[in-house]
């Protein structure tokens, strides 16, 4: 009988379909199998210095060193984390004095906080609908539709011009309606580098109180584009503007903790029940996903901003990071004029004009190892193959 029942199906994980593997994780195989000693890797999605070395911060170090040291227990911390990591990102992200309430809960990096965030959104409301402007980072369509929510394309970049379709995006914008969510990248726009202008971010805030929409900010690389400050000018805007908003955010890039997974969740309303009812349901949904984040990347942070000559390093060490990345591509505009626009940019990541053919005749042809869609790594480059990688596209790019 046992027998027959089994026959009749496959077992239970015989019924799994085969799932292609990560391309950008094949990407990086590729380039460690090519012999070729003049390879370049541009694929990475990780910051390099220029010896190519992914380092630890020195402040990320001295922090660890007193943990280490100081940490006295590992007892569990609750769902919301380390609440005073919390407290310390948020003034980064929303300056002094944000208006309303925003509440917020530490989550395993920025890809937690995307996913809790939808979660609390589809918890509010099924038929939930989210405005995305294309091209978007790979994860957003899986960490946010995965939870239920409604994804709407909007236009947004022109991969051939190198320009954001503003015009056309506003238009777009003009089908929301209220309550309606607008994902946005709060700085270095990934897979493209290309951001929004400071009069831009002020039309779509205009945008935002005027239809009530709920800005869904991913901010993962504040500081590497044009420091601290001037990268979080735009989503402070839209958040001011508008009476509900959705901030995911990342150290794992800004503090170089990329394994550690270290990212926070803030959601502002107006109202403090709403505010009280927001934080219950952040936790509780924390719960049944991961009930609590992983502590070591939030507490070495939480040790970094509240020792002040640690925070300064930090600092400096950030603006080592982004001053890399503006060199590079100021260097590669300077190479030639259609690359002008790599220089307009802003973080690790551009997006060339090139077809998926392209791409890998650079591939097979010069060693040179990007995604498929043409996006590349500024800082998989340096001051030695910066201007070879420069010919080689422009090459591609002639025809
Ligand atoms: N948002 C964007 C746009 C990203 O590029 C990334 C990471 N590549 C994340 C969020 C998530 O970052 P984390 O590693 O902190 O989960």
């Amino acid at each position: 009988m046992a027998d027959a029942i089994v026959a009749d199906r496959p077992m239970l994980l015989d019924r799994l379909e085969a799932k292609p593997t990560d391309s950008l994780l094949a990407l990086i195989q590729l380039c460690d199998a090519d012999p070729r000693a003049e390879k370049i890797d541009v694929g990475v999605g990780v910051y390099r210095d220029a010896a190519g070395n992914t380092p630890i911060l020195r402040c990320v170090k001295a922090a660890e060193r007193i943990l280490l040291e100081g940490q006295e227990t590992k007892a569990y911390l609750g769902s919301a984390g380390d609440t005073r990591f919390v407290e310390l990102i948020k003034p980064i992200v929303f300056g002094d004095n944000p208006s309303g309430y925003i509440v917020g809960v530490q989550t395993p990096g920025g890809c937690g906080a995307l996913r809790l965030g939808a979660e609390l959104v589809h918890a509010a409301d099924r038929q939930a609908r989210m405005f995305v402007g294309q091209p978007t980072w790979i994860n957003h369509g899986p960490l946010i539709g995965c939870a239920g929510v409604e994804m709407i394309d909007y236009p947004y970049y022109d991969k051939a011009s190198g320009a954001i379709l503003f015009d056309e995006m506003m238009s777009a914008l003009g089908q929301t309606r209220a309550g309606d969510l607008l994902l946005l990248h709060g700085c270095c726009h990934n897979p493209t580098g290309a951001d929004l202008s400071l009069d831009q971010w002020r039309e779509v805030a205009g945008l935002v109180s005027e239809r009530g929409l709920v800005p869904y900010v991913d901010i993962a690389y504040q500081g590497l584009g044009n420091g601290l400050e001037a990268d979080a000018a735009g989503t402070r805007l839209v958040v001011e503007a508008a009476e509900q908003a959705i901030i995911a955010q990342s150290c794992d890039k800004n503090f170089g903790l990329y394994r550690e997974r270290t990212g926070s969740l803030f959601v502002k309303t107006l109202s403090s029940r709403t505010a009280e009812a927001v934080f219950g349901n952040l936790l509780s949904l924390a719960r049944t996903m991961w009930s609590m984040p992983p502590d070591h990347g939030a507490a070495v942070v939480r040790t970094v901003l509240e020792e002040d000559a640690l925070r300064a390093d930090w600092r400096s060490e950030l603006d080592d990071m982004c001053t890399r990345i503006r060199a590079i591509r100021a260097r590669m505009a300077a190479f030639d004029p259609r690359l002008a626009f790599v220089n307009d940019q802003n973080g690790m990541f551009s997006m060339l004009p090139l077809t998926k053919g392209q791409v890998l005749e650079l591939r097979a042809d010069h060693g040179i190892y990007m995604a498929d869609s043409g996006r590349f790594n500024v800082v998989g480059l340096s001051d030695d193959n910066v201007d070879r990688f420069a010919a080689a596209v422009t090459e591609k790019m002639d025809g």
